[in-house]
């Protein structure tokens, strides 16, 4: 990912600097070929200047050449209108420095600029050679020399005068002033860094910019004027050849048709493309910024992209991570609701839920075996068929329910109703909880009729004689004293009657055991239907009982125990073949002012064996 955006980056920034490269390219060549453009028209525009004043001094030539080959005939023409003639057409030919005629034999004869010439002789020059040595009948434009006259640069440019029969009688020569030509170069509006150069054809400089000390210089050498002998008639213009000496770039030369005079202009490249040069640093630095700017914007762009593609990976890890754990609590939670489910419909007890208003939201099995409804019946319905009078509304369930496993009432003993209308007792454990934001109740329910049984099983066993049915010695002992104690405290007098079997050892012996026992029951009988509501009555152990008689005092005691001994006279006792007649001897005795039970017993007691001691079957009362 890495490289190949790396690689792309290097490869739009390589894109970027080739489209520049290119650019720069075609704007260097535009800048050549426009200084090529400039330097074609410049020497377009001199060679046309230069053909005009070539014109202008041929046609001043010509006329004297004319009027010369005339006087010739005219044979007394005078010297002094030559000169005239010569004077006049040089002062209407701005160009000329002077206009003069050389005979055939080289001598200067006719000057404008002097009336009587002193016969200088001219004929080393180039175009004094020419005409005597019979060159081409042309207007000869010459080789720049200084004036042997007056010592001043000049351009000669010279006819011949021929006579009627073809024979040369004169050179009339029209003096240029060089300056026309660096005039007519400076006057041009040329860029700057570029050449020019006026060369004559034969080769010889006129003029030349920047002005230099150039002037009848000879151009042989220089590569325009090798490349116009050489291609003799042609004009050129070149992007990276050389057209002025020692100068290598755009130029051009154009040579003037008629005479032949070559106007030349050259610029160094390096000077034809400063402009461009110039910019350059623009470019580079535009080029580094936008190169720069690129890699930079690629880098941030990398970061974003490869930050985003992080945090993507990153969410959708976090994603597959929440879902696992998504599934793994969903699956949890599945487990835990059926191990609950499992718990709940398993459970021996009896569980409900009731909401705020003690309506029965849930009901389980074992709830449906101890209430005698099925869940649909029940749920919908409140609590209060189920609990009648108990748990009627939010406040008793609030008041019952336990906060927390600590909590000391957390079991509260109620009575349900079966569906039959039967009530039996049951342990309630109600809890709170919350189940969106609304308080609801849970209830499990034990059936404890059995253990209500077992528990008064346990109490007859420690409480109750199993024979009788009667209190045995230790609940008696018990319960008698705080009857006593209670009885003090009302100031209420208490009486105690000792009652025992006479002669019971007999009836075992003669009867058996089983006969002693039905005497024993049936005397508990006797005894537990004479006694009052208050009174308490115990067996404390073989054939004797007791009778705590609270509010009774001495003849009350004595007439209770009358009338047992008329009650147990008169009853029967069945064994097999006979009906038995039992007996009893009372000891009673009453309390006295702090005296305990034992003491009363021992009391009775001992009045009991007086009447033994009488004769039995009566009553004794205690001293
Ligand atoms: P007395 O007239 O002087 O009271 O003589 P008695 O024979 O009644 O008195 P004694 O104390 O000599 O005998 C009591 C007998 O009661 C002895 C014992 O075997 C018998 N006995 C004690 N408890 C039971 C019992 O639970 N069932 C039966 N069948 N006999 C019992
Ligand atoms: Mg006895
Ligand atoms: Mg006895």
């Amino acid at each position: 990912m890495k490289r190949i955006w790396i690689a792309t980056t290097l490869g739009l920034i390589i894109l970027l600097n080739g489209v520049l490269g290119g650019l720069l390219s075609a704007e260097r060549g535009a800048s050549v070929q426009s200084m090529m453009d400039v330097a074609s028209l410049a020497t377009t525009h001199s060679a046309e200047h230069m053909e005009e004043l070539m014109e202008i001094a041929d046609r001043t030539i010509s006329v004297v050449s004319e009027f010369m080959r005339i006087s010739d005939r005219i044979i007394d023409l005078d010297e002094a209108d030559i000169h005239r003639l010569l004077v006049r057409q040089h002062s209407i030919t701005p160009i000329l420095r002077g206009l003069f005629v050389v005979s055939p034999d080289g001598r200067l004869t006719y000057d404008s600029r002097t009336p009587h010439p002193v016969g200088v002789n001219l004929s080393d020059r180039d175009y004094v050679q020419h005409h005597v040595n019979g060159g081409a009948d042309i207007l000869f434009i010459g080789r720049p020399v200084v004036s042997r006259t007056n010592g001043a640069w000049i351009v000669p440019v010279s006819r011949r005068i021929e006579d009627r029969f073809g024979r040369l009688v004169g050179i009339v020569t029209a003096a240029l002033d060089p300056d026309i030509f660096s005039a007519m170069l400076e006057a041009s509006p040329l860029p700057e860094g570029m050449q020019t150069a006026i060369v004559s054809p034969s080769g010889f400089v006129f003029g030349c910019l920047p002005s230099m000390d150039c002037l009848g210089r000879s151009a042989g050498d220089w590569p325009l004027f090798l490349h116009h002998v050489q291609n003799p008639g042609t004009t050129t213009s070149t992007m990276r050849g050389s057209i002025l000496p020692g100068v290598v770039g755009p130029g051009a030369y154009q040579v003037s048709p008629r005479y032949g005079i070559i106007a030349a202009a050259n610029i160094e490249t390096r000077e034809a493309i400063a402009g461009w040069l110039g910019r350059l640093p623009v470019y580079f630095a535009l080029d580094l910024v936008l190169s720069g700017g690129g890699a930079a914007l690629s880098a941030v762009l990398y970061r974003q992209v490869t930050r985003r593609r992080r945090a993507m990976q990153d969410l959708a890890e976090a994603n597959a991570r929440l879902e696992q754990r998504v599934a793994e609590r969903t699956a949890a939670l599945q487990r835990s609701e059926e191990r609950l489910t499992a718990f709940v419909t398993t459970a021996r007890d009896a569980m409900l839920v009731v909401d705020g208003s003690g309506t029965i939201q849930f009901f389980n099995p074992a709830a449906t075996i101890l209430f005698g409804y099925a869940a649909e019946d029940v749920v919908g319905r409140t609590i209060d068929l189920l609990l009648p009078g108990q748990l009627s509304d939010r406040r008793d369930l609030g008041r019952v329910a336990s906060h927390g496993l600590e909590a000391q009432d957390a079991v509260r003993e109620l009575l349900a109703r079966h569906r039959s209308g039967v009530e039996f007792p049951v342990e309630l454990t109600l809890g709170m909880s919350h189940s969106e934001g609304e308080p609801i109740f849970v209830g499990v329910l034990r059936d404890v009729r059995e253990r209500k049984l077992q528990q008064e099983r346990l109490w007859q066993l420690a409480n109750l004689d199993p024979l009788t049915g009667l209190l045995n010695r230790r609940a008696f002992m018990e319960r008698g004293a705080a009857l006593l104690e209670e009885s003090w405290r009302l100031g209420r007098p208490v009486g105690v009657l000792m009652i025992d079997a006479d002669h019971f050892k007999s009836i075992n012996d003669g009867f058996g055991h089983q006969a002693g026992d039905d005497v024993l029951r049936l005397l508990a009988g006797i005894l537990g239907s004479a006694v009052r509501g208050g009174d308490l009555l115990g067996r404390l152990g073989g054939e004797e009982f007791a009778i705590i008689l609270p509010g009774a005092n001495g003849p009350d005691a004595d007439r209770i125990a009358d009338r047992l001994l008329a009650d147990v006279r008169q009853a029967e006792v069945p064994v097999p073949g006979r009906v038995l007649a039992v007996t009893v001897s009372i000891g009673i005795s009453v309390a006295r002012r702090r005296s305990t039970l034992d003491d009363l017993l021992a009391a009775a007691d001992r009045a009991l064996y007086a009447a033994k001691t009488a004769g039995r079957d009566r009553r004794a009362m205690a001293a």
